[in-house]
């Protein structure tokens, strides 16, 4: 498949398809079973907005401890470059304070977002923070960051897909792709 990025038609490339998809977030449900909260209260998961729409849907149906589900809106991107800017496009949730909160991301780059997130979390009060992430890209962080649960290790390419965008569309695609030589 073809798709035009900055007016330009690039090569895409599935990396993912929907049954690896499925069969990896199956697996991650188990391994944060296995680490229930530590006061048995429900997890809260924070779904990051938009990208981590359907990684967290799918991810939710298999979680077996109580769970609440809240989120945030944050941005960095425009097109295929980080602006190494966080933005909190909504206010997180005051009813995190004193919460165990599981992070689900779509995709970890340069960490700064999670970073943020931690900062933001530490500074509400929350009583412990996770974080899963459906992609991790280690040879772009910035931050030392690390998530407790990752999907798939990949690349510095650019990808999209499973709640992944590029400007705004694409997010429905059932599988991951990657953008050749982004
Ligand atoms: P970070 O703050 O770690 O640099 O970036 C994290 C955010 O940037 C992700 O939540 C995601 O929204 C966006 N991002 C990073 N890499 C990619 C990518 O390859 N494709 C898409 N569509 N978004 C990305
Ligand atoms: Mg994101």
């Amino acid at each position: 498949m073809k798709i035009l990025v900055g007016g330009q038609p690039r090569e895409v490339r599935v990396l993912f398809s929907e049954e690896q998809i499925h069969n990896r977030i199956v697996e991650i449900a188990a391994e944060i079973n296995s680490c229930p909260t530590p006061d048995q209260s429900a997890l809260v998961v924070l779904v990051v907005l938009h990208g981590a729409l359907l990684f967290a849907a799918d991810l939710v149906r298999h979680i077996a401890m109580p769970t609440e589900i809240e989120s945030v809106r944050i941005r960095s991107y425009h097109g295929t470059q980080s602006t190494g800017k966080i933005e909190l496009l909504s206010q997180l949730p005051a009813r995190l304070k004193g919460r165990h909160v599981l992070v689900v991301e779509d995709i970890i780059d340069s960490g700064r977002s999670i970073a943020f997130l931690r900062n933001e979390l530490n500074s509400l009060g929350v009583a412990s923070m996770r974080v899963a992430a459906l992609l991790d890209k280690p040879e772009a962080h910035e931050e030392t960051i690390q998530a407790d649960f990752v999907g798939f290790k990949i690349g510095r390419n650019f990808v999209i897909g499973y709640g992944l965008d590029l400007d705004g569309h694409y997010r429905n695609l059932p599988y991951v792709a990657e953008v050749l030589g982004s």
